[in-house]
């Protein structure tokens, strides 16, 4: 790949690295190159790009400079090889997991997972032969393995309970049964955490949060590294149509081999393609990762601790916090913190959550993390409200939890916000129920 910069430290990787100026204009930021295909200049120079003997651009679904560009930095910033970019985070997980799944086989994947995907596994998947089971305990990667298993898929923070991946313990499962472990790692991001240097093959983001951080657009991506050996997956070793017959690990070898076959065949024929607008956004967020990731994993710690000490409630989940489930694992793979997304649970369960959300005024009632506002959502009744109670109580999803996603604003005045709403939260005093009836 051209332009990567492995020397650099990762604040200088993120504003540099994959961008060139524009050799035509000399433009220093990346344009945005919004055009449909890729002007051939003459028969043969046409039949050369469809036949791939010149790396040249020729439709923006297969490629476009500006994706292209933002995929090269991504690439550097996971410490991986390649990177495919997508219009949303859940066609990144589509994506990466149909250009290794197809009917028959089966997925693992952990319990404590994003809905969207969690849907998508059950009913999209489900219909498309593929199978699923969902790991609660960590003993359960390798008493739930099949014969037909064919990937691990986990989150390396997953919310709402802030559950952080043991990524090394996993990923020695998944590669002694010989599938890859597919790490989603938006919570993290690569500034608090590079999953393909803890045993990861594939990584995923939904680059709608942090990655772009400002809220302003979608997009998705998927990053490969060069650890995994590819050739035991019949679609890449069997002679392929688009290859005139050769392999995807003949032609490109057993570590590529996943990567070009999910960028030519499947995303490209899927078609979910990013605009190279919003790449171009995603770009312009990316470039002050670190600096947000810090000062939002900072406030969000500071919160979570002063939340802890709080009448009003009952838990806080942030791994950070000694007393959680994954204070030990956060200790170990995320030294620079456990992220900006936690939840906290009132002590006054539902009515209290509804009149604690009603109460915010600097905290914005959305559905959306990494954002450079501070957000607050009810999962119960909103992001899981199609969940059962049992099955909500299983995941901890308490009736009075609140997931709350910290943003760039002065802490004081964060602090405040929840300060009064947290008093606005308790139920009621006889006098003023009675003034209200
Ligand atoms: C938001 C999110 C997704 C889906 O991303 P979109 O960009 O909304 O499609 C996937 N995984 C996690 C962990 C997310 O938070």
């Amino acid at each position: 790949m051209t332009h990567v910069r492995n020397r650099h430290s990762f604040a200088t990787q993120q504003v540099h690295a994959g961008a060139e100026p524009d050799p035509v204009t000399g433009a220093r930021v990346t344009p945005v190159h919004l055009t449909a295909g890729f002007v051939f200049d003459d028969f043969e120079h046409a039949r050369a790009r469809f036949a791939g003997e010149d790396d040249g651009y020729v439709y923006t679904r297969i490629g476009n400079p500006t994706s292209a560009a933002v995929e090269r930095r991504l690439a550097v910033l996971e410490g991986g090889t390649d990177a495919i970019l997508v219009g949303t985070g859940q066609a990144a997980i589509t994506v990466a997991l149909l250009g290794i799944l197809g009917a028959g086989d089966h997925l693992l994947a952990a319990a404590d997972l994003y809905e969207g995907s969690r849907g998508l596994f059950l009913d999209n998947f489900g219909r498309l032969g593929i199978e699923v089971d969902f790991v609660e305990e960590s003993a359960d990667w390798e008493r739930l393995v099949r014969p037909t298993t064919r990937a691990f898929f986990a989150e390396s923070i997953a919310n709402p309970k802030d559950t952080v991946l043991d990524l090394p313990a996993v990923a020695a499962v998944a590669h002694r049964h010989g599938v890859p472990l597919v790490v989603d790692n938006t919570f993290a991001t690569p500034y608090l955490l590079r999953p393909l240097e803890h045993g990861a093959d594939v990584v995923v983001h939904s680059a709608s949060k942090f990655l772009a951080g400002h809220g302003a657009a979608l997009g998705g991506a998927i990053v490969t590294g060069d650890g995994f050996d590819w050739s035991g997956f019949g679609h890449l070793t069997e002679p392929a149509n688009v290859l005139a017959g050769v392999s995807w690990v003949q032609r490109y070898g057993p570590q590529r081999a996943y990567v070009e076959h999910t960028r030519g065949v499947v995303a490209s024929r899927l078609g979910p393609t990013i605009s190279p607008f919003n790449a171009f956004l995603v770009q312009q967020g990316l470039e002050t990762l670190s600096l947000r990731v810090a000062r939002q994993t900072q406030t969000a710690e500071q919160l979570a601790r002063w939340l802890r000490a709080r009448p009003e409630v009952v838990s806080v989940d942030h791994a950070a916090l000694d007393d959680h489930p994954s204070h030990d694992v956060a200790r170990r793979l995320l030294p620079r913190g456990a992220g900006a997304v936690f939840s906290v649970t009132l002590e006054g369960g539902r009515a209290a959550a509804q009149r604690f959300v009603d109460a915010v005024e600097l905290f914005t009632r959305m559905t959306h993390v990494g954002d450079v506002r501070s957000l607050v959502i009810h999962p119960a009744s909103t992001t899981h409200a199609h969940r059962t109670e049992p099955e909500r109580l299983a995941a901890g999803i308490w009736p009075g939890l609140l997931r709350l996603s910290i943003g760039l604003e002065e802490p004081a005045d964060l602090l405040a916000d929840l300060e009064q709403a947290l008093v606005a939260s308790r139920a009621p005093h006889r006098s003023e129920q009675g003034a209200v009836a």
